[in-house]
């Protein structure tokens, strides 16, 4: 599948309706809040994005290839709560336009090929049924066949309830396939968009190389509501949210979204310590610490240690 980002802004600009800011209350006129990428230009609230908006911000313009994630049972336990699942399912297909919570894909991003994965909470809460974890074991084949970095962005509820046991079964499946990348010198990076949460933030959204986070994206197993009840303790102020994990280290870099293509790009290309697409793309990094790190990478194959150079340069320079 091909599709251009004029068809992709067009849908969105008419499915949208925002009509005022849910953090700050101000209206903001919708072609103003699409120009700013979906983020409030007066206090920095990131609206959610639906996949389609997600390719549009992130893909090069009719680059996009979709992976089709087919021949998965989509009810194995003939769930019916006040209504059946798969009348679920089918209504959020309508909804969304999508087959799947998770979008797989072959593209480019400013030029350098990766595999992208979105996992889209407004298909059923972004919520990992078997479909999910088979689009993304796909995904990552792919990027192992074709040797291209893999990049997902999260948006989840965790597991999908009407799945039962075939849910969770896709904790172990994501992580077995990131098990296989690993044999490789691949990277995974991870953006974690609001919310993203449960068994997905329990599994392969925490296994990244570098683990991305939106600005106030919530970062959480289980909610407070449940969280207290266990615990009996009353939740930290901030607690779960993005900027709280940067200081717990559990996330590596909280970028606004106005600069996550910009970032993608730039790890990217240190963490394949990429001699080759940066004397294309930007040749003036050549004698920066930067591409010196990515250098080292290569040669010291896929680590923890080339991450942390990478983001550390990256600080380095925001100083
Ligand atoms: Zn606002």
């Amino acid at each position: 599948m091909t599709r251009s980002t004029d068809a992709v802004a067009k849908k969105t600009n008419t499915t949208m309706g925002v009509d005022g800011c849910p953090a700050c209350g101000r209206y903001i006129a919708p072609e103003a809040l699409r120009d700013s990428l979906m983020v409030c230009p007066l206090c920095g609230y990131h609206h959610p994005l639906g996949t389609l908006q997600r390719i549009s911000q992130l893909v090069d313009d009719g680059s996009w290839e979709g992976i089709a994630v087919d021949g998965v049972l989509s009810d194995p336990l003939n769930f019916f709560d006040s209504r059946p699942y798969p009348a679920r399912l089918k209504a959020a297909q309508l909804s969304t336009g999508l087959p799947e919570a998770f979008a797989a894909g072959r593209c480019t991003v400013e030029g350098v090929p990766v595999g992208l994965g979105i996992l889209d909470f407004q298909f059923l809460g972004g919520s990992m049924g078997a479909a999910v974890g088979e689009g993304f074991w796909r995904l990552t084949e792919h990027c192992i066949i074709d040797h291209v970095p893999l990049v997902v962005v999260t948006s989840s509820g965790g597991a999908r309830m009407q799945e039962g046991l075939f849910s969770l079964l896709q904790m172990a499946k994501t992580v077995m396939a990131l098990e296989e990348l690993r044999e490789t010198t691949i990277p995974f990076l991870v953006v974690l968009a609001d919310p993203t949460t449960g068994g997905v933030l329990a599994s392969f959204a925490s296994l990244a190389d570098v683990i991305i986070a939106e600005p106030g994206a919530q970062l959480w197993f289980t909610g407070p509501r449940v969280r207290e009840m266990t615990t009996r303790e009353r939740t930290p102020e901030g607690f779960g949210s993005a900027e709280e994990a940067l200081k717990c280290g559990h996330v590596d870099l909280v970028v606004p979204r106005t600069e996550l293509r910009q970032r993608l790009v730039e790890l990217l290309i240190l963490l394949q310590g990429g001699e080759s697409v940066l004397g294309e793309i930007i040749p003036q990094r050549r004698k920066t610490a930067g591409w010196r790190a990515g250098g080292a990478g290569r040669a010291a194959e896929r680590s923890a240690g080339v991450a942390r150079a990478a983001w550390n340069w990256l600080r380095r320079r925001d100083r």
